[in-house]
């Protein structure tokens, strides 16, 4: 079982040479800050993960790789795609599964986060499955319904014990690179909602907020009931932002 992480989602942003400086700033900066207690993660494009993991290695920093995305087959002819295993091999123990930007864009279904969860857990990389409601969806209060099938088309499938190693990010689409940021309610509920949701008890679960966090909004966040820890997009972009959110919020778990 995970706890307690900080992921930035660094999204189609920097090449290998802008993700090798950030990474190594993180890691600097981390070991400045007091971030004991949460585990730092970072998902660099694709193309990056290399560089990243070896940086990584070669200074001995304190910063988990992830994924952004990976298709669920092991090989095959899948032209532009790359799989689980490969991402696994450049160093990768986290992957983001069904982030709302590959759903809207890239018509990511239920169906393949659900394949997609799946394949991570059989490589035993973490998935951090992404939910999260439209604005029309909230403004109809359609969002518990819609939120709790998500969770269940993601997870339905899997065995309990592999529940046990999934990571949920909920992300309201409306907050994501918006600055509307979730207020401490809405987001209290909606992690309520997920653990209610899951087909065991969910109060154990690994839960993390994502949208708009900033170092201005971490501890109110971090303080939020049920919340284990952020998915962040834009404050990752900045080194200095990034390890502040995380210090925040090492704060509020200590
Ligand atoms: C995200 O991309 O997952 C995200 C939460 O972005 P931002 O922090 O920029 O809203």
């Amino acid at each position: 079982m995970v706890s307690n992480l900080i992921v930035g989602n660094w999204k189609m942003n920097n090449d290998f040479v802008a993700a090798i400086h950030l990474t190594q700033q993180i890691g600097i900066l981390a070991r400045q800050a007091d971030v004991a207690g949460v585990s730092l993660v970072v998902t660099p494009p694709t193309c990056d993960l290399r560089s990243v993991s070896s940086v990584i290695e070669a200074d001995r920093l304190a910063i988990k790789l992830g994924a952004q995305h990976a298709y669920w087959e092991d090989g095959g002819a899948f032209t532009g795609e790359t799989s689980i295993p490969m991402v696994k091999r450049l160093g990768c123990t986290f992957i983001i599964v069904g982030h709302s930007e590959r759903r809207e864009h890239f018509g990511m279904t239920d169906d393949a986060v659900a394949k997609t969860t799946a394949s991570a857990l059989r490589h035993d990389l973490t998935p951090i499955i992404c939910v999260g409601e439209s604005e029309e969806i909230r403004d109809n209060e359609g969002h518990v319904e819609f939120v709790s099938s998500q969770i269940l088309a993601a997870v339905g499938g899997l065995t309990a014990s592999q529940r046990r190693d999934v990571v949920v990010a909920y992300e309201p689409i409306w907050a994501i690179g918006t600055g509307k940021v979730a207020s401490s309610e809405q987001v209290a509920e909606m992690m309520a909602v997920i653990r209610s949701a899951w087909p065991e008890d969910g109060g154990d679960i690994t839960v993390l907020y994502g949208g708009s966090v900033k170092p201005e909004n971490a501890t109110e966040l971090a303080s939020t009931p049920g919340v284990d820890g952020f998915l962040v997009g834009g404050a990752s972009l900045s080194g200095e932002q990034f390890v502040e959110i995380a210090a925040a919020a090492a704060k509020c778990y200590r």
